[in-house]
C-alpha cells in the first residue's frame, strides 16, 4: 500500500521534478487560499496558478474511470462526491482570481509542463502589464502633483 501523505504518488512526483527542472520554483501540497478546503498539488502563490494532479479512477477520467462491480452504488455516489467537489473547489478558487489546471495522470509529461509553465507565464504577463499600468499612473500623478 502506498503511502500519499508526504511524497505523493508517481504522476505528482514525476510533473514536480520535470517543472523543478524547467526551472520553476513552486510550493506543493499546500492549500492556495486559507478559506477554501483543498489542498493543491503543485501552487504557485505569486501567480496565482494551482494545479492538481487527479487520479483517473478517484476523479472519474472519461477514457479510464471506472466503477467497481461490487458494492457499485456507493461507488457511484462517492466518486460523483468527488466531481462535485473537484468543481466547487474550481468555482471558488477562480472567483479569487487563481487559475486552476486539472492534469490526468495519464497525460503525457511534456504536455502537462507546457499547459503549466504556459499558465504561469501568462499570469506573469499579465502581472507586468499591470505593474507597467500602475507605474505609468503614479508618474501621471506625480507631474500633476509637482504642477
Ligand atoms: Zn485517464
Amino acid at each position: 500500500m502506498q503511502s500519499n501523505t508526504s511524497t505523493g504518488t508517481a504522476p505528482e512526483v514525476r510533473l514536480r521534478s520535470a517543472l523543478h527542472r524547467a526551472g520553476f520554483r513552486f510550493r506543493k501540497n499546500v492549500r492556495p487560499i486559507a478559506e477554501v478546503r483543498c489542498t493543491a498539488d503543485v501552487v504557485f502563490p505569486r501567480e496565482r496558478v494551482a494545479v492538481f494532479i487527479d487520479g483517473c479512477f478517484w476523479h472519474s477520467c472519461p477514457d479510464h474511470g471506472t466503477l467497481p462491480k461490487t458494492n457499485g452504488e456507493w461507488w457511484r455516489a462517492k466518486l460523483a462526491k468527488t466531481v462535485e467537489r473537484d468543481a466547487s473547489n474550481r468555482l471558488a478558487l477562480e472567483n479569487s482570481g487563481w487559475t486552476v489546471l486539472r492534469v490526468w495522470e495519464h497525460e503525457q509529461l511534456d504536455r502537462a509542463v507546457a499547459v503549466v509553465s504556459k499558465a504561469v507565464n501568462a499570469s506573469r504577463m499579465s502581472a507586468s502589464r499591470v505593474s507597467t499600468r500602475d507605474a505609468e499612473t503614479r508618474r501621471q500623478l506625480h507631474s500633476l502633483e509637482s504642477r
